[in-house]
């Protein structure tokens, strides 16, 4: 379908989540809770982030006043869309006793449609690493199938980046060319409030057309990708990704990875916030009259020294261990299962670790150890 790119003024997240909600949508996005942005849902812009963004380091996390009114003027925060296609505790089945056997009601999927507004590039690349885990050719979760097909992707643009920010080094951001069905850039500056509207799929052109908007001329386009890219150029985190995967198998036993550890709190924060990571674990839970379970599907993480119990015991029973298995997994053995790397760069681990680990800074690390 053809790029198409209009504009629109200041009122457009209002006239979006009107004409969403009237389609039918539950429409979730970016807010303000507790001094943090955290995703909810959203009936209007006044539920937005409006003129707030956040001071983001390694360990370090705080919400600020910004000096304008921009709607999408922060980064990222703790949370990430997969709480909605996967979400942290998910009933799977629940059983009834019935006379001297069981019958098993199986989970009804959700039937209703979500938009996601606001969501990042890098987190949008997230999305797509998600889908082939949970949405493979074998494997199918019918829950994330189900939510995931029907969701309605408004992507924004990154206009500024957080320290902790590394996409550019990816290749994941801060602008999106597709994967959405409507793409936002935010234009502030001299008395100026608009948006860039770029349309990436039918469902998108569709619910365009009621709002009238006008197009937007080529230089605007033009405009917004040179922002981009000089943005991307100008994020002082990167990642070396050639060659990585194979630097880091070359160098698993080497002493780096204990200095980690002696850090590490194995807390999984890191995993718990991170957007791609799918670690889970199954729990039955029994009422006292024994008629009634139900099993449930909880996020849980490489770093929990449960996760990686077999039969006969543990099989990373150090920290040391559990550190160089999510690294190793992120940036090496995720290409081989899923053909890509399972880290965009969104810099929430380095925030929210509370031993300020960075990863930006172990990778180069253990990086500058090849001798090879
Ligand atoms: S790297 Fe940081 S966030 Fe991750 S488990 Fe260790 S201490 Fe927690
Ligand atoms: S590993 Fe860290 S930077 Fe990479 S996607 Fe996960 S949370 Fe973001």
């Amino acid at each position: 379908m053809s790029h198409d790119v209009f504009k629109a003024d200041s009122k457009l997240p209002d006239r979006l989540l009107v004409a969403l909600r009237e389609q039918g949508y539950t429409t979730i996005g970016p807010t303000a809770r507790d001094g943090a942005i955290v995703l909810d849902e959203i009936h209007a812009s006044a539920d937005l982030p409006v003129g707030l963004r956040e001071d983001q380091e390694a360990g370090h996390y705080r919400l600020q006043a910004r000096r304008d009114e921009a709607v999408f003027g922060h980064t990222v925060g703790p949370q990430s869309w997969k709480r909605y296609l996967f979400p942290p505790n998910h009933r799977l089945w629940a059983a009834k006793r019935s006379g001297g056997s069981f019958e098993i009601k199986p989970q009804h999927e959700a039937d209703h449609r979500l938009a996601f507004i606001g969501v990042r590039p890098c987190e949008l690349a997230a999305l797509e690493i998600q889908d082939r885990v949970f949405f493979g050719e074998e494997h199918v979760d019918p829950h994330y199938a189900a939510l995931r097909t029907r969701a309605f992707i408004v992507t924004v643009n990154c206009a500024e980046a957080a320290p902790t920010c590394f996409c550019g080094s990816m290749g994941t951001g801060p602008r999106a060319e597709d994967g959405y069905d409507l793409a936002l850039t935010e234009i502030l500056g001299r008395g100026r409030h608009e948006f860039l509207v770029e349309v990436g799929s039918e469902r998108g052109a569709t619910l365009l057309e009621a709002l009238e908007l006008k197009p937007a001329g080529k230089d605007a386009l033009e405009a917004a990708r040179k922002k981009a890219a000089e943005l991307a150029g100008s994020m002082t985190r990167r990642v070396e990704t050639d060659g990585l995967a194979e630097a880091l198998m070359a160098n698993l036993e080497h002493p780096h990875w204990a200095k980690t550890a002696e850090r590490c709190l194995a807390c999984a924060n890191c995993t718990m916030v991170c957007p791609t990571c799918f670690c889970s674990t199954v729990e039955d839970v029994a009422d006292l009259s024994g008629d009634h379970d139900e099993r449930w599907r909880r996020w849980d993480s490489c770093f929990n020294s449960q996760h990686s119990y077999v039969h006969g015991g543990n099989m990373r029973p150090t920290i040391r261990s559990r550190y160089r298995q999510w690294l190793t997994h992120k940036f090496a053995g995720w290409i081989d299962q899923f053909g890509t790397s399972g880290c965009v760069g969104c810099g929430r681990c380095i925030t929210w670790c509370p031993a300020a680990i960075d990863l930006t800074e172990e990778l180069a690390a253990l990086r500058g150890a090849v001798t090879t």
